[in-house]
Formats: structure tokens, C-alpha cells, sequence
């Protein structure tokens, strides 16, 4: 696929792409530095940490604290789509901080009347929360949300890696109990993106999308024709064949200093 094409504007998930975890990726801030004359935000599925707290997280690595309105969390857009769906919604929150924050900004918690069960990774599940889901679901007609599809994700805690379960598989149990269909808010799903795409007043096929995920970051942002970038410094390693059945990346760089290197726009002279 052609390379060439004008950029104003670039979409990154950070996870996998800037750091991991605690420890930020080598040449994660020069690159920063050097598309910081563009517009740009951070895109995550994870809604753990709310906006805010995310900024304070990238300047503690060592990046530019950035605006917490340029970093959109899978917490954030379900609120946002919910509010648009149903204004003054009603809501019964399974999850850690980030979601319950940005639910409240637009909605109110009612356990007893919830328009929407929403899922969210982090700690929160147990058998009490399950119940009370379960029953808002099949007794009141409550609509079953999550907001993302991981079905794991890496952490490093004391220093050691460890998987820990992701939204998809919080919000099974739900989904099984109850039978229906949740709607799944986060990457590939196009919400996320197009909320950041609206917030840099940028046309999709000028901005760029950087993530470590081709399932997630790459055909989510391809589907909706923005142009794209794989850094295989996630989970997606230098060499692993590309998956059947999904888009290729623009660029596929084995890191962000590959990345910077093919970027003909970030070329100095
Ligand atoms: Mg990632």
C-alpha cells in the first residue's frame, strides 16, 4: 500500500506503542517530540485510569504532560455514546474508577433502575455485582454495554509481567447469564476514533493511527480509511506473520524509530 499521502494529524494507543506498563518504551519521547507539531491524540480501550490521570502517567515516563481533553478512554466514549443515546441516563457501573468517573459526568447510578449494565476492565466483578447486572438485564430490560473487547491484557506488578482479564472477559459472564448481545464500545469498533477525530477537527484520511494491535488499532482505524501504523513493540512481535482476513498497516515497523525513519513528513532537511 502507498505510503505517500499528506498527514495533519495522528491517533496513538499507548499501551504496547509508548510503554509498557511502568516503563516507557526506548524512543517513545524523541518520537513524541518530533510529531508533537502535529495534532495528536491518545486513544486507549483501557478505562481504568481516568484523563487525567493518564497525563500525569505519560509526564511521570517522561513524556510532555499532554491536555487530559487528548486522551479518550474506552470509559469516556461509553459515556459519551450512552449520553447521546439516552440523555439523562441511568446506569449500573461494573468497574474500576475511569469508568465509573466519566459515567457520572453524563448519567446517574441507579442499581435499582439502570437503563444500561456497563462493564468495564478492572477490578469490581463479583458474585453481588453479577447478581444485581443479571437482574437489571432480564427483570427491567436494561441494555448490556461494554466497554472494550480485550479478552486480556498485559501488566507488569513488582516488576513481573502478568495477564490479567480484559474487558471482553469481564463482560462474559453477563452475556452468558443473560443471553443477550452486549454492544462493545472500544477499538475496532469505530466510536473511539471518531470521537478523536471530531476533537482534532481532522479529516480521516489525513490522520494517522499508531498502535501495537493489527485486530484492534490497525482495522479499526483502516476501516474507517485513516491511515496507519503498526510498531510491533506490544504483544504483535517482529515477525509474526500478518493475521488472515485483516487490513494491512500502512507502515509496519518493528518500533517507533523505524516508524520516525519512514515518515517522510518528520524527515528534516
Ligand atoms: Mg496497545
Amino acid at each position: 500500500m502507498s505510503a505517500a499521502g499528506r498527514i495533519d494529524a495522528v491517533l496513538l494507543d499507548m499501551d504496547g506503542v509508548l510503554y509498557h506498563g511502568e516503563r516507557a518504551l526506548p524512543d517513545a519521547a524523541s518520537f513524541m517530540r518530533r510529531i508533537a507539531f502535529l495534532p495528536h491524540a491518545f486513544i486507549t480501550n483501557n478505562p481504568i485510569l481516568p484523563p487525567a490521570a493518564v497525563a500525569e502517567k505519560l509526564a511521570r515516563l517522561g513524556f510532555e504532560r499532554p491536555d487530559p481533553a487528548q486522551i479518550i478512554t474506552s470509559a469516556q466514549a461509553t459515556a459519551l455514546h450512552l449520553a447521546e443515546q439516552q440523555p439523562g441516563f441511568r446506569y449500573f457501573a461494573v468497574g474500576a474508577a475511569g469508568l465509573h468517573q466519566a459515567l457520572a459526568e453524563v448519567g446517574t447510578a441507579d442499581q435499582q433502575a439502570a437503563d444500561f449494565v456497563v462493564v468495564g476492565e478492572g477490578a469490581g466483578l463479583d458474585y453481588e455485582s453479577l447478581t444485581t447486572g443479571i437482574n437489571l438485564i432480564l427483570k427491567q430490560g436494561a441494555r448490556l454495554i461494554g466497554t472494550n473487547p480485550d479478552t486480556t491484557v498485559d501488566a507488569t506488578i513488582d516488576g513481573c509481567h502478568r495477564i490479567l482479564p480484559g474487558g471482553g472477559a469481564l463482560l462474559a459472564p453477563f452475556a452468558i447469564a443473560t443471553g443477550v448481545e452486549p454492544l462493545i464500545i472500544g477499538k475496532p469498533q469505530p466510536l473511539l476514533f471518531e470521537i478523536a477525530l471530531q476533537r482534532l477537527g481532522i479529516e480521516t484520511e489525513h490522520c494517522l493511527m499508531v498502535g501495537d494491535r493489527p485486530d484492534t488499532d490497525i482495522a479499526g482505524a483502516a476501516r474507517l480509511g485513516m491511515r496507519t501504523a503498526l510498531v510491533r513493540t506490544g504483544r504483535f512481535a517482529p515477525g509474526k506473520p500478518w493475521p488472515e482476513g485483516l487490513p494491512r498497516a500502512d507502515w509496519d515497523c518493528d518500533n517507533l524509530e523505524q516508524l520516525s525513519d519512514a515518515l517522510t513528513l518528520l524527515r528534516s532537511g
